[in-house]
C-alpha cells in the first residue's frame, strides 16, 4: 500500500486544497518527492511530463513560502509560456486555502508593464521562462536576494530550446543558500552538469518500472480538446455500444461531474471513487456487474479492487499519470478470451505521456478520429439492419407481411416507404448540421478569442450611441443564451468585437442575423482569423 497524503508533514490548508481538487493518492513521483523536499532536500526527479510533477513541487514550495514577507522566495522555471500559466494555475489551487501567498507567471510575449506593475505588489512565487525572468533581473525589477528555492521543470526542454545560458545565470545569481530541484524526463549530459554545478548533494528520485504485460487488445487514442471530451465520449459509446464501459478519471472530482454530464445525455453511468462508502461501493457495483448500470466512472484507486468479467470497453477519460496505471486500466477488458478495446483521450502535450506509454509497454496505440454524428447514425443504422436479419430468420412473419401487403395494395406507398418510415421511427430523433466538435473551435483560437470562446465582429460601435449593455442585452434577447455567458465585449468607434462561448455562437450569429441594436439593423459574423 502507498502511502497517502495524510501521512505526509503537509499542513492542513494544503491537504484540504488537494482534497477539492479531487487527488485520492499521490502519483508515484509524488509520492517519492515531496517529503525529501519538505525536508529541505536538492532533488532530482526523472519525470515524463503529465505525472503530477508540479504539486510534487508546488506543495514543498508553498509549505516553506513566508507569507509575511513580501520578497520573492521561490523560482519555478519553465520552457514555455503555456507551461509557466498551467503551473500558475495548479500552484494557485494548491494555494487556495494559504492567505498572503503571491503567485504569478512571467513570460514572454506579455506586456512586461503588467508584469512589471505586479511584481511591484510583491509576489513570492514567480513561474517563469528563463528568457523573461532574465529581463527582469536586468530591469532590476525582480530581486533575487531572498530566493531560497529554485525549481527547473522540464530541464531537458528548457536545454533544447536554448536556454542553458539563462539557466546558469539566474542560478548563479540566486544566493547560495537554497534548495534547488531539477525534473527533466531524461538525464542527458547538459544535464548532470548543470547538476554538479548547481546542485548539493541531491537526491535522486526516479519511478522504477516494472515489467508489465499489456493485455493483447485493440487500443486507440482520440486527440480532443478538452471541453469535447463529453460529447467525444458519448459518440464512441454511440458507436460502439459497449455493453459494459468502464471509463477512467484521474481525480474524483472528475469523475462526479463526468457521471453527471453523462446522465444528463440519458445514459445509465455511476461514480466509483474513494469518497463512497463501502455499502454504496458495493450497490454500485452490483448495479453495474447485473447490467442495470453500463458505465461505471470510476478512478484508478476505486477501481483497483473491481472484478468484472465481460467489460467491452475501457475509455481513459484522462490520460492515466503512471504507465502501469494504463495498463491495470486496459486490462479490465477483453477477459476471459473476450474481444475488448480501450480508448484514450489525449489533450495537448499529453501526447508525450501517451507516447511514454507506447515505448515503455511495448504497446501499439493508434491514433483514430472521433466519429463524425454521420459515423453514430450509420452505425446504428447498420446494427438495426442486423438485428432485422436475425428477426427474419428466427420467427415466422406471415402475419406482418399481410399487414404491410393490405397498406401496399390500399396506398400510394410502397414497402420500400413502410420501412424506411419504421426505421426513421427506431432511429429517434437524430441531431443534425453541427459536426465536427474541433472545427469551429479551431477557427476560433485563430481569432484571438480567449479559450473557448468565439470571437464575433458587429457592424456598429460607439458611433451609433451603442454601450457594451445594449449588445449584451440584444445577444441575451434574441438568442435565449445567458447574459452571464458573453464574454469580452470590444467597442470600436464603428464596429464592436464580443465573445461568447463557441458552442452558442451559431445560434447566436442566426439569432442576430434578424436584430436590431438601438433601431438598427445589425450584421455580425465570426472574426477574421489572424495569419
Ligand atoms: P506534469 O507537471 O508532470 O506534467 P502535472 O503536474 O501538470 O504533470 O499533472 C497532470 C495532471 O494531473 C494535472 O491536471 C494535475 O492536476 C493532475 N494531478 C496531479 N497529481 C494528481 C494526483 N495525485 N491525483 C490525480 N490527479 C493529479
Amino acid at each position: 500500500m502507498s502511502i497517502s497524503f495524510e501521512e505526509m508533514n503537509i499542513t492542513a490548508p494544503i491537504l484540504r486544497a488537494v482534497k477539492d481538487m479531487g487527488f485520492e493518492e499521490p502519483s508515484p513521483i509524488q509520492e517519492k518527492a515531496i517529503e525529501p523536499a519538505l525536508s529541505g532536500r536538492d532533488i532530482i526527479g526523472q519525470a515524463q511530463t503529465g505525472t503530477g510533477k508540479t504539486a510534487a513541487f508546488s506543495i514543498p514550495v508553498l509549505e516553506k513560502v513566508d507569507p509575511k514577507n513580501k520578497a520573492t522566495q521561490a523560482i519555478i522555471l519553465c520552457p514555455t509560456r503555456e507551461l509557466a500559466i498551467q503551473v500558475a494555475e495548479e500552484i494557485r489551487k494548491l494555494a487556495k486555502y494559504l492567505h498572503g501567498i503571491k503567485v504569478l507567471p512571467i513570460y514572454g510575449g506579455q506586456e512586461i508593464s503588467h508584469q512589471i506593475r505586479s511584481l511591484k505588489g510583491g509576489v513570492q512565487v514567480i513561474i517563469g521562462t528563463p528568457g523573461r525572468v532574465m529581463d527582469h533581473m536586468r530591469r532590476r525589477t525582480l530581486r533575487l536576494d531572498d530566493v531560497s528555492m529554485v525549481v527547473l521543470d522540464e530541464a531537458d526542454e528548457m536545454l533544447n530550446m536554448g536556454f542553458r545560458e539563462d539557466i546558469e545565470t539566474i542560478l548563479s545569481e540566486v544566493p547560495k543558500e537554497r534548495q534547488t530541484m531539477l525534473f527533466s524526463a531524461t538525464m542527458p549530459k547538459p544535464i548532470m552538469d548543470i547538476v554538479h554545478e548547481y546542485q548539493n548533494d541531491p537526491q535522486l528520485i526516479r519511478v522504477v518500472k516494472k515489467e508489465l504485460t499489456v493485455p493483447k487488445i485493440e487500443q486507440y487514442y482520440y486527440e480532443v480538446k478538452a471541453k469535447n471530451k463529453p460529447e467525444a465520449l458519448s459518440r464512441l459509446l454511440d458507436m460502439y455500444n459497449p455493453k459494459l464501459s468502464l471509463v477512467f478519471c484521474n481525480t474524483k472530482k472528475q469523475v462526479d461531474e463526468l457521471v453527471d454530464e453523462l446522465k444528463g445525455r440519458g445514459y445509465f453511468a455511476e461514480a466509483l471513487h474513494g469518497d463512497l462508502k463501502q455499502e454504496h461501493r458495493d450497490r454500485v457495483m452490483k448495479r453495474f456487474r447485473t447490467g442495470l448500470t453500463d458505465i461505471l466512472v470510476a478512478t484508478d484507486v476505486a477501481a483497483r479492487g473491481i472484478d468484472v468479467d465481460d467489460v467491452e470497453a475501457v475509455f481513459n477519460y484522462d490520460v492515466p499519470q503512471d504507465d502501469e496505471y494504463y495498463v491495470h486500466r486496459i486490462g479490465r477488458t477483453g477477459r476471459a478470451g473476450r474481444d475488448g478495446r480501450a480508448h484514450t483521450f489525449v489533450v495537448g502535450r499529453e501526447i508525450y505521456k501517451l507516447k511514454d506509454i507506447m515505448r515503455y509497454c511495448k504497446t501499439k496505440i493508434k491514433l483514430a478520429p472521433i466519429p463524425t454524428i454521420d459515423d453514430v447514425t450509420n452505425n446504428k443504422i447498420e446494427n438495426i439492419l442486423d438485428r432485422l436479419e436475425d428477426v427474419m430468420r428466427e420467427n415466422d412473419l406471415t402475419k406482418y407481411i399481410d399487414y404491410i401487403d393490405n397498406r401496399v395494395n390500399e396506398s400510394d406507398y410502397t414497402s420500400n416507404d413502410l420501412a424506411a418510415a419504421f426505421l426513421k421511427m427506431v432511429m429517434g430523433d437524430e441531431e443534425t448540421g453541427e459536426d465536427d466538435i474541433n472545427s469551429d473551435t479551431e477557427y476560433y483560437e485563430k481569432t484571438g478569442a480567449e479559450n473557448g470562446m468565439a470571437r464575433l465582429f458587429i457592424n456598429i460601435g460607439k458611433d451609433n450611441k451603442v454601450r457594451p449593455g445594449d449588445i449584451l442585452g440584444a445577444i441575451a434577447g434574441e438568442s435565449g443564451m445567458p447574459g452571464k455567458l458573453v464574454g469580452t465585449i470590444d467597442m470600436y468607434d464603428k464596429y464592436t468585437f464580443v465573445e461568447v462561448p463557441v458552442e452558442h455562437a451559431r445560434r447566436v450569429i442566426n439569432a442576430m442575423s434578424k436584430a436590431k441594436i438601438k433601431g438598427k439593423s445589425v450584421s455580425i459574423e465570426p472574426a477574421n482569423a489572424k495569419k
